[in-house]
């Protein structure tokens, strides 16, 4: 049983517990090419994010990590079957009841753990900070905590070699052998100022990609996927303790 995972402790532990800081671990239920499970999202936030816990919890940090929200923001594949939907509107009134919770419990801070780039919690954050000015809420997005290049030859953005290395390192009995894996291979936009950042619209992902995946995976490995673990939750872990000891009255220098 590991004290800083709420969903293994128990009332005994917790009646008189008094936490600093909540996780909130978000993944989405989607394809990842061809090879890699439906859960990949959730898989990764929730080992990266117990993981990092584990080390800041052996620093001291009162933190507890909340069970991992299974669905995200997959509002361009509703034509990938079985990638499952949840809208923005229902992700506000999630957090909004967690929140409400967590206010009343008096532990002021949160961290999004968002393991899911189609996730965007930005607006639902300024909104519901407004109506809890007490909350001290934070969102962050683990894949993008490390340079990729210093880890992976061919980082892509979607069930790449980073994904597929970190697969082949958390969860290798769910990855299918390397002769299934497909290329990864991506449509851009036409009018090619897409590609720039500053204009953007939603991919319909059946037509992006043939096998769902953004990003060759073909030289991903466990040895890569053990490395960036390695230093992610390193990072990640000195985060959850920096934002434990933090005076959130008292934020800025
Ligand atoms: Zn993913």
């Amino acid at each position: 049983m590991r004290p800083y995972i709420l969903a293994e402790t128990n009332w005994n532990a917790l009646k008189n517990e008094n936490f600093e800081l909540a996780i909130l671990p978000w993944g989405a239920t989607e394809a990842h090419n061809y090879h890699l499970p439906y859960s990949t999202d959730n898989i990764q936030a929730d080992l990266i994010a117990a993981e990092s816990a584990r080390l800041a919890w052996d620093n001291g940090a009162k933190i507890i990590v909340l069970p991992t929200i299974p669905f995200g923001i997959n509002t361009g594949q509703k034509d990938i079957y079985l990638d499952i939907n949840i809208n923005p509107s229902t992700q506000f009134a999630i957090l909004s009841d967690i929140i409400e919770v967590l206010n009343y419990q008096k532990i002021f801070k949160l961290l999004i753990f968002n393991g899911h780039g189609g996730n965007d919690f930005k607006p639902i954050v300024r909104e519901l900070g407004l109506k809890y000015h007490n909350m001290f809420i934070c969102i962050s997005n683990w894949y993008q905590a490390l340079d990729k290049t210093n880890y992976f030859d061919n980082p892509g953005e979607h069930a790449d070699e980073l994904e597929t290395s970190l697969l082949l390192y958390l969860r290798p009995d769910l990855v299918l052998p390397i002769d299934k894996w497909g290329e990864g291979k991506d449509k851009k936009n036409k009018i090619k100022v897409f590609s720039e950042g500053w204009i953007w619209t939603e991919r319909k992902w059946s037509q992006i990609s043939e096998d769902t995946g953004i990003g060759n995976p073909k030289l991903a490995t466990m040895e890569k996927g053990a490395r960036y673990f390695h230093d992610v939750t390193i990072k990640i872990s000195k985060l959850f303790c920096e934002i434990c000891k933090a005076d959130i009255e008292n934020i800025n220098e």
